[in-house]
């Protein structure tokens, strides 16, 4: 992709969004009475995300005000895909830069939060549908990052990745986050981070930044209208629901960690939609917190 145009771009997001208003949920914080944590999927967009005051940063700030402290945080990044899952399970995970052709200010980006080997050890004994690998190589990726560091900026809280096995179907991610579910119960926060729309190939470069091509809007209210039913059945069924679909998901690495999200949650929980647009023809940045 051409990542001059996509920073410019990207760059305009700074002064748009800034009507498009869930704001006005942040008011009212998920309830914590039962003690289960809540789950988010979120549209991460572009890397600049990461050291940018905008609409999208200030709602990701937003959410650690409304969303009860965790222990620790388990990001299932669009970035990490592999053959196999894996769980990050080193002490001191690196801040790792996987982007090209942005500014020295974003690759100067570190993110210092400890790891939690000992969860990780938790995370690969409890799944049973899949032999889970304790990785020591990757790190956070900035899937993760780039939102964490507005959401906690200090770093403090534990920090582990779950990765992708990028040959499995949706309905397989689904059934492995379920066996996920436990960790909300034990103040865990685990976070799907991509985007439900997201054609790199489509990007409308000479459009205003709010600019949405119909299908990518139709798409951003066809997910949500699907989500709040819990249709699932046809998220995964995505290949073959039509050309809409098709231009929205051409390749599933930025749609499955929506479908973990969805996983972990159950009848009980509803759901709140935030940063609810698209940008730049193809990407949408809706986000979803399930809660209950
Ligand atoms: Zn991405």
């Amino acid at each position: 992709m051409n990542r001059r145009k996509f920073l410019r771009n990207a760059g305009i997001i700074i002064s748009g969004m800034e009507t498009l208003g869930s704001l006005k949920k942040f008011a009212e914080a998920f309830p914590v009475n039962d003690k289960i944590m809540p789950v988010i999927f979120v549209g991460h967009g572009s890397p600049m995300n990461g050291i940018q005051d905008n609409a999208y940063s200030r709602t990701w700030k937003e959410w650690s005000k409304i969303i009860p402290q965790p222990d620790a945080v388990v990001c299932i990044s669009a970035h990490w895909l592999t053959s196999g899952t894996y769980v990050t399970a080193m002490d001191k995970p690196k801040t790792i830069h996987d982007f090209g052709g942005f500014p020295d200010e974003l690759f100067k980006v570190q993110y210092p939060a400890y790891g939690n080997p000992k969860l990780a050890a938790e995370i690969k004994n409890n799944i049973a549908k899949t032999s889970v690998g304790l990785d020591h190589d990757w790190g956070l990726d900035h899937g993760c990052w780039t939102i964490l560091r507005h959401m906690y900026p200090d770093a403090n809280i534990p920090v582990l990745q779950l990765s992708i096995d990028y040959a499995k179907p949706a309905a397989w991610h689904f059934a492995l986050a379920i066996e996920l579910k436990l960790l909300r119960k034990k103040n865990i926060l685990i976070i799907g981070s991509g985007n439900m729309v997201h054609n790199l190939g489509k990007i409308a470069w000479n459009k205003p930044e709010g600019f949405a091509f119909d299908w990518a809007a139709e798409m951003n209210h066809t997910f949500k209208k699907l989500i709040d039913q819990r249709n699932f059945q046809s998220l995964f069924d995505y290949e073959i629901n039509g050309p809409s679909w098709k231009l929205a998901i051409p390749t599933p690495d930025h749609y499955y960690p929506l479908i973990y999200t969805l996983g972990l949650t159950d009848t009980k929980d509803s759901f709140r939609f935030y940063n609810d647009s698209v940008t730049m023809g193809s990407i949408s940045m809706t986000s979803v917190i399930a809660a209950r």
